[in-house]
């Protein structure tokens, strides 16, 4: 074959539906040797591009993007392919639409604007072509300015020589075109002879100026959409974009034929010019694999960070035990010898610093999320709140010598601390080596439903389209969490977009970027709350980190499903396991919360009957004796199988969680005054949990003012 498409969009395009691996399995199967990924001025679609090329060897990948070109002088903002030649060039690439997202954004036009002056800068190992009709050279000629247009192209040519091309396309239709049965046939010929009639007048003028300057050119097809059948969807999808009926003649139509045509139906648009079918092939030739993904890179927060490490722990297994014991000593010296050995002092380190930021504004952290409550180093440090020898947690759960990299912390702190985080990130690491992170959304079946169906008000069609439209990229957030901490600035690494990461959590953590996630759990400011009332009123300060876990009342408390508010246990389904459970101690509560997960969901029954005696049972291993017989953590799975799999869940994280629960309910069943207050407060705002808690303060005698009728704008208890 010796053809490949070099203008594509994929679905990262705001106008592009192509799916990037069924854009490789096209490609595939059309023994094309290449192909390139070319969205509207972003580059957030390239490690997808990359990583799907690693399963396509036959094909080679090329980076590149359409950007918009045009500087704040200029009224006008014109279209431009630039492809990555090599390593060199993806830089390039990335430094340019850093530049563009920042200094190239006009007030009056928001789109990433590439100047002139840095495009002539920052042209190393870039191919360059002319795109499609929105480009400077094609513009011009449709304006009737030749010279300015020979001018335009010899300019490019002075600054990327031999890799700049000239590009013709021409969206001319062969056969029948499918439209959508509500579309309007005749607005859709006439804006498809309009474009045929401007795509041919330019391409006249490319030839021209092609010949003239000794320029090559190339042949695309300005590809949207994979095939051919998927052009009803994606103008189906512009419609809805742009909030236009699909027989509005005014809306803005693509010709159907932005697909990935073969080669043939490529050579048949051009039959006098075979060339520029072939010198697709010159481009492809002239680009190298490379590729992005790196190590992970952990700044460094201290000279040597294992000898702090080793004090800080020390210090803080002091602190936590008074006496240390000779086991807990082994332990600890254990895990630190791991840790340091494969590198993690930095890392830990940066963790407990983050804690300490947050401690230190009397802000909570959480006892430990996922599997970090499972190391003693942790807990001396002060970044988990539960002992793990005391609760039987498996450290190589946390980490162990065959994992790479450093173990994952992630940190639950209070909604106020949460939104500090990233503030006091970039004041410790450098303002441009912190960022957040883009996260892309899916239309859900329902809502791509309803949307086809508005646009095509027919049944069969709508559901053809739903099924293509729900799985196209619809929008983007901020990740929850996620945050991205590096030791170099990240504007030469990743693009940015708003000081954000356009590439996903996923590809940052391929390409070696350190990810912290920082969650924020308003319980634990729900907790404090309550216990500073209980010590205003009577002045005794409860800390809910060092409660009795066998309180009576407190476990009566779950016993009878008096929930509603609690952490976790306040659903009317948990409320209705634990009447039947009957929990005696706080271990069968651990058990309960971890068997909500799926996969594992279905062992409720059976641990309910056998603590009951209704079931019999024979405990195979002793690590199955706390769950009675039934395995449930993936800390029992380890021990005796040497590997976990996903019908089991974390221990650790389940003993955090129920801690938490615990504690409100602690409160609840000894302070319940207390308790309603810091609980209302705490979910204001949240109008469903406000009513179900406000009926069960009901329930047990506590009335409460509603936060318009007191002066604080808080709910306030009725003192009797
Ligand atoms: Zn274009
Ligand atoms: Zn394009």
């Amino acid at each position: 074959m010796s053809f490949v498409h070099l203008h594509v969009h994929t679905e990262y395009s705001t106008d592009g539906m192509s799916n990037i691996m069924s854009l490789f399995e096209k490609v595939r199967n059309l023994e094309m040797p290449g192909l390139a990924i070319t969205d509207h001025g972003t580059l957030a679609g390239v490690p997808e591009f990359l990583k799907t090329a690693e399963e396509f060897p036959t094909v080679k990948p090329i980076v590149g993007c359409e950007c918009w070109l045009g500087d704040p002088s200029r009224t006008k903002t014109y279209h431009l392919i630039l492809l990555a030649k090599n390593l060199i060039g993806y830089k390039n690439l990335v430094k340019l639409s850093n530049i563009a997202n920042t200094e190239g954004l006009y007030p009056n036009d928001s789109r990433p604007h590439i100047s002139a002056a840095s495009l002539a800068e920052h042209c190393e190992g870039l191919i360059c072509t002319s795109a499609c009709i929105g480009g400077e050279i094609p513009q011009l000629i449709l304006a009737g300015d030749m010279a300015a247009a020979k001018e335009a192209a010899a300019w490019y040519k002075s600054i990327f020589g031999d890799d700049f091309y000239l590009e013709v396309a021409l969206h001319r239709n062969f056969g029948p075109v499918k439209l959508s049965e509500a579309d309007n046939r005749q607005a859709y010929l006439k804006s498809v002879h309009e474009l045929n009639r401007l795509q041919k007048k330019a391409d006249a003028g490319i030839f021209e100026i092609a010949q003239e300057l000794g320029i090559k050119v190339i042949a695309t097809n300005d590809v949207h959409f994979v095939n051919r059948e998927d052009g009803v969807a994606h103008d189906v999808m512009r419609a809805i974009q742009h909030g236009k009926s699909m027989s509005n003649p005014k809306r803005i139509r693509y010709s159907h034929l932005e697909y990935m045509k073969t080669e043939e139906e490529m050579r048949r648009l051009f039959p006098e010019h075979p060339e520029v079918i072939e010198n697709t092939m010159e481009v492809l030739e002239k680009v190298e694999r490379y590729s992005i993904w790196g190590e992970l890179e952990v700044p460094e927060i201290c000279e040597n960070p294992k000898e702090k490490l080793r004090e800080a722990v020390f210090a803080g297994a002091e602190e936590r035990f008074g006496e240390v014991t000779d086991e807990i000593w082994e332990r600890l010296d254990y895990e630190i010898n791991l840790l340091c050995k494969k590198g993690c002092a930095n890392y830990i380190l940066m963790i407990k610093d983050l804690v300490d930021w947050v401690h230190s504004n009397n802000w909570v952290v959480g006892p430990g999320r996922n599997v970090s409550a499972s190391s003693m180093v942790n807990y001396c440090l002060g970044i988990t709140g539960v002992d793990p020898v005391k609760h039987e947690l498996v450290f190589e759960r946390f980490y162990n010598w065959d994992k790479d990299g450093v173990p994952s912390i992630d940190l639950d702190v209070e909604p106020a601390a949460q939104e500090k985080v990233l503030g006091y990130l970039k004041e410790k690491y450098g303002q441009d080596c912190v960022a957040e992170i883009t996260s892309f959304e899916y239309l859900y079946h329902g809502e791509a439903r309803r949307k086809a169906l508005k646009k095509l008000g027919n049944g069969e069609e709508a559901l053809e389209v739903t099924s293509k439209l729900e799985t196209v990229i619809s929008g983007s957030h901020i990740h929850p969490c996620g945050i991205l901490v590096s030791t170099k600035p990240l504007t030469d690494i990743i693009p940015l977009s708003y000081g954000v990461s356009e590439y996903e959590a996923k590809f940052t953590d391929k390409i070696g970027i350190l990810r912290l996630n920082v969650l924020q759990l308003r319980e634990l400011r729900i907790l404090q709350d309550i216990m500073y009332s209980i010590e205003r009123e009577y002045g005794i300060l409860i800390e809910p980190e060092y409660l009795p876990l066998d309180d009576k009342d407190t476990l009566d408390l779950f016993a009878r499903g008096d929930t509603v508010g609690v952490f976790q246990f306040g659903s009317e389904m948990m409320r209705e396991h634990l009447r039947n459970l009957k929990p005696d101690h706080f271990a069968d509560l651990v058990v309960l919360e971890t068997m909500t997960r799926p996969g594992i969901y279905h062992m409720i029954p059976h641990y309910i009957a056998r603590k009951h005696g209704d079931e019999s049972f024979v405990c195979e291993h002793d690590e199955l004796r706390e769950t009675l017989g039934l395995m449930i953590y993936q800390e029992q799975e380890m021990k005796i199988s040497k590997h976990y799999g996903c019908d089991t869940f974390p221990k650790a994280h389940a003993l955090c969680y129920t801690l938490i629960a615990y504690q409100m309910a602690w409160y609840k069943a000894n302070y319940p005054h207390e308790f309603y207050e810091s609980l209302l407060n705490g979910y204001m705002g949240k109008a469903w949990e406000l009513d179900a808690i406000l009926q069960d303060a009901a329930a047990h005698h506590v009335h409460l003012i509603p936060p318009d009728k007191t002066e604080s704008g808080l709910f306030e208890v009725v003192k009797s």
